[in-house]
């Protein structure tokens, strides 16, 4: 069995300097980080390990700096930190920031915003809680329900697969032909390069597999984007989740991961498939062809 990477797969640039960011301030002195820097347990447990204090909630902040995530958060929300005395540092990606800009100044140019994401993720609390009148949508049975306004000001969370986001656009655009509807892309790059990645992987391989949290949107988005193209895709945090059984007859295995995936989980994973590989091999030689 070959075992073979997607072009562009694992950690982002945004999480790469989040983590960084917490390390150094953590480093000058005690800090929180108010929710998950990033869904994944391997980050988040080695960030605790070094002595980052992780928290839910406002009120279970027991140091001086609060680090907000690279989900961002909303003014209302920092401000609130801000009125506790707390010194505020924000890891914010840039890319979440720019959506967040575009949501703002749809909003303030009089367009009613349509955010495309998930209701509850962390990203979405954040790029609605300025806002006091909104709507979240992530698939049809939501768009359904969306009352007209003479203006929809549409933008998404930024690993909403770029396919999903230009189809319920269209929708958008289709179901309110009287409404003026401006669409701002909010999909972050590291999210397309590697949705589209996963579709060249997805495509030639008979089994793949997609490494990242349990709870990480965009990992589980690769696993959606895959499926649609093998019939044979599994989601694993780490190594330890493999099964050898998931292989067999297979010639070709291909490797994708989230954005928040470290770099040493995607090379325990491959490192896997390459020792197994290396036994089906041992196993079973390929028989030399008789030559007449
Ligand atoms: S997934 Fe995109 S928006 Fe999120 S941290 Fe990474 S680069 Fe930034």
């Amino acid at each position: 069995m070959r075992v073979i990477k997607a072009e562009h797969l694992g950690m982002c640039f945004g999480v790469r300097d989040a983590i960084a960011l917490a390390l150094r301030e953590n480093a000058a002195a005690p800090l929180t980080i108010l929710g998950d820097l990033v869904h994944n347990e391997t980050v988040l447990a080695d960030l605790r390990a070094q002595g980052v204090r992780l928290q839910s909630f406002d009120e279970d902040i027991a140091t001086a700096n609060v680090l907000i995530t690279a989900h961002g958060a909303s003014q209302r929300a920092v401000e609130r930190l801000h009125r506790r005395g707390l010194n505020v540092l924000e890891a914010t990606c840039p890319l979440v920031r720019f959506a967040h800009d575009a949501i703002l100044q749809l909003a303030a140019s009089g367009f009613h915003p349509v955010i495309i994401g998930q209701r509850d993720h962390v990203e979405v609390r954040g790029l609605t809680g300025d806002l006091d009148n909104f709507d979240v949508i992530l698939d049809e049975n939501d768009l359904a329900k969306l009352g007209e306004h003479p203006r929809l000001g549409v933008a998404a969370q930024t690993t909403q697969p770029q396919n999903k986001v230009e189809k319920l656009v269209a929708q958008i655009r289709e179901r309110f032909p009287d409404s003026e509807v401006r669409f701002i892309d909010t999909v972050c790059r590291p999210t397309k390069q590697r949705q589209n990645a996963a579709v060249e992987l997805a495509r030639r391989c008979e089994v793949v597999i997609v490494i990242g949290g349990a709870q990480s949107n965009n990992t589980r988005e690769l696993v959606a984007t895959c499926r649609r193209y093998c019939l044979r895709v599994h989601h694993v945090k780490n190594a330890h989740d493999l099964r050898a059984e998931w292989f067999t007859d297979a010639q070709l295995a291909g490797l994708t991961a989230g954005t928040s995936t470290p770099d040493a989980t995607v090379d325990e994973v491959e490192q896997w498939l390459k020792n197994f590989s290396a036994q089906v091999l041992t196993k079973n030689p390929p028989q030399l062809e008789t030559i007449l």
